[in-house]
């Protein structure tokens, strides 16, 4: 037997006992005549003591041999420490040593195990074994297997199935590029990794399985943006027999189990807000709602002076920060300095300051007098001591900004504290996206979405404003979830596949199946997939998804340890009947 107990389970009533631990060498402190070893696994540290006067010698100098990350074997007594730690859990006992294997040697590790580490990203990602074995990230992971746990518990007591879906499949066209994966057997063609399991839980619902889910593993080859991996883990659902209603209770549901399992936290009825006001109100179609400044459109009250540019702007929004009056001219400037970066591309910021005693002090004082400016403060909620921003422009653009503004101020000013949870469900999308590069519309979430049915007939005057049955739920800034419900029936979808321009061979070649299918009793549907990557990382309190997977790739979409993607030889690529021209 390799251990009897974990190095973070014995305590004082273990007092005596002779047990067998097995575990990394963390540290040695070296007294000469005494030595203490810190011996880490999975569940914790156990003190390890040698003494000269207890420990037979050679053990002794055995372990004045041990490095860091050494794996070892002991055997020794349970005994009551004389400095206890009250930090570790086994702080109040040691070990005295009188057996000492060395299971195997470790060289040294190229950055430190310990919380706070010295090594990079790319180093730890290089090792992510050992990056593996620090609690951060130890802990991230064990924390991922508790949610994925909770969302099998709930899914299951409320008689979802989980059903495995193939990978190797046709396109489904979800947005992004497929990877795909050149066929041995049949020359030339291709299977594409599934960007989701889209089609297929629809097949599983005309197949009767009711309510569907999986925890599964989805491929996108988009551009890399900052926290995105090309593959990606999602729960993926899909009822059959449900309206809209339906799912946005399951599954507020779910998320409300979670957040009580997990951490601890009540929250009551998601509010819910449509795709319209979120953009009006947020200037984005996933807000943080847990802090206010939300925008307030003051055109009626800014375009009646000679200031040009309000007068000739289609937009004129603007935001109350609280208390943000305090900042200096400095910190206002570099505010406007922020918002002009490329990143953000705002062309300047007009602002009033709320002062204590009522009045204003704004930017364009010469165009506005007090009684303009306590009109501003109306509308966006401004309170003595705030700080008024404004934007003019395009009103996409300048909402973008202002948007990107807030989130910024609200960093800044500590607002998005993690430990809050404000979930809320967006609704009410539009179906089509106008794409300028390709200049056609695309589906805004996929081409099986139904659209609103007394939207319908905009269809074929305004496609941009038909609404789609569509939502998302948002949990802190973040889309966390987005499904809608289905097209069921061939007509429907084959009209819906030509808005987007899809031939009818080209629609017969691609969804053919589905459409066919339709024609077999296909049931009404719906459904929803979460980023459990991102659900895992907000439900912890932090931003990074990398930091909840084992093996991430890196920004570049790369596996750094396994160096992947790499080359094939010659003779595999014949095999695949492929000719590289590089
Ligand atoms: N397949 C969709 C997605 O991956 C989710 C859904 O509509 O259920 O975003």
């Amino acid at each position: 037997m390799y251990r009897t107990h974990s190095n973070g389970e014995l305590r004082l009533t273990n007092i005596g006992q002779e047990v067998t631990l097995a575990g990394w060498v963390q540290k040695t402190r070296d007294k000469g005549f005494m030595m203490w070893v810190d011996l880490r696994d999975r569940y914790g540290i156990t003190q390890l003591i040698f003494d000269e006067e207890r420990t037979p010698k050679e053990i002794m100098e055995k372990a004045k041999t041990l490095g860091r990350e050494f794996v070892i074997q002991i055997q020794g007594e349970v005994i009551e420490r004389i400095s206890k730690n009250k930090n570790i859990d086994t702080g109040e006992i040691e070990i005295l040593v009188k057996e000492l294997t060395v299971l195997n040697k470790s060289i040294t590790p190229p950055f430190t195990i310990e919380d706070e580490t010295d090594g990079g990203d790319e180093l730890r990602m290089k090792y992510r074994y050992l990056d593996i074995r620090r609690n951060p990230v130890k802990n991230n992971l064990i924390f991922r297997h508790k949610v994925a746990i909770e969302v099998r518990k709930y899914l299951s007591d409320n008689d979802f199935i989980e059903i495995e879906t193939p990978v190797l499949i046709k396109s489904t066209p979800e947005g992004a590029r497929d990877f795909v994966v050149p066929s041995r057997m049949n020359e030339g063609q291709f299977y594409a990794l599934p960007q989701s399991p889209q089609t297929f839980k629809q097949l599983l619902m005309i197949g009767g399985m009711d309510k569907y889910f999986q925890i599964v593993k989805c491929f996108r080859d988009e551009d890399l943006r900052a926290d995105r991996q090309p593959e990606f883990t999602q729960i993926d659902c899909e009822m059959a027999f449900v309206e809209q209603e339906d799912i946005l209770n399951t599954f507020e549901g779910l998320t409300r189990h979670l957040l009580k399992e997990i951490n601890g936290v009540e929250v009551g009825e998601f509010p819910r807000i449509t795709y319209d006001e979120a953009m009006k109100k947020y200037g984005n179609d996933k807000p943080d709602i847990r802090f206010g400044m939300e925008f307030g459109e003051l055109n009626e009250v800014t375009q009646h002076k000679d200031f040009g540019v309000f007068n000739n702007a289609e937009l004129v929004v603007g935001i109350a920060v609280p208390g943000g009056n305090k900042f200096t001219r400095k910190e206002i400037d570099n505010l406007i300095k922020w918002i002009k970066r490329p990143q953000v591309g705002a062309l300047g910021m007009v602002y009033s300051r709320c002062n204590d005693d009522g009045t204003f002090k704004s930017s364009v004082d010469k165009f506005y007098n007090q009684e303009d400016l306590a009109k501003w403060a109306e509308v966006t909620g401004a309170q003595k001591g705030d700080l008024i921003c404004v934007l003019s422009g395009n009103t996409d653009k300048v909402r973008t900004q202002l948007s990107a503004l807030r989130m910024e101020l609200a960093e800044r000013l500590g607002l998005r504290n993690p430990k809050e949870f404000a979930p809320l469900w967006v609704v009410d999308f539009p179906l089509l996206e106008w794409d300028e590069e390709t200049e056609r519309y695309h589906a805004m979430h996929h081409p099986f979405t139904s659209p609103k049915p007394e939207d319908m007939a905009l269809l074929d005057t305004d496609p941009g404003k038909v609404r789609a049955n569509a939502y998302d739920m948002v949990l802190n800034g973040n889309e966390i979830g987005g499904g809608s419900i289905r097209i069921h029936d061939k007509e429907t979808q084959a009209l819906m596949l030509n808005h987007l321009g899809f031939t009818p061979e080209q629609s017969k070649e691609q969804f053919g199946f589905l459409m066919n299918a339709f024609e077999y009793g296909a049931p009404p549907h719906g459904g929803l997939a979460f980023g459990l990557d991102r659900l895992v990382a907000i439900l912890g309190g932090q931003e990074t998804i990398r930091d909840f997977i084992a093996f991430p790739k890196n920004n570049s979409g790369r596996d750094v340890m396994i160096d992947a993607p790499s080359k094939i030889d010659d003779e595999q690529l014949k095999e695949l009947h492929l000719k590289l021209n590089l």
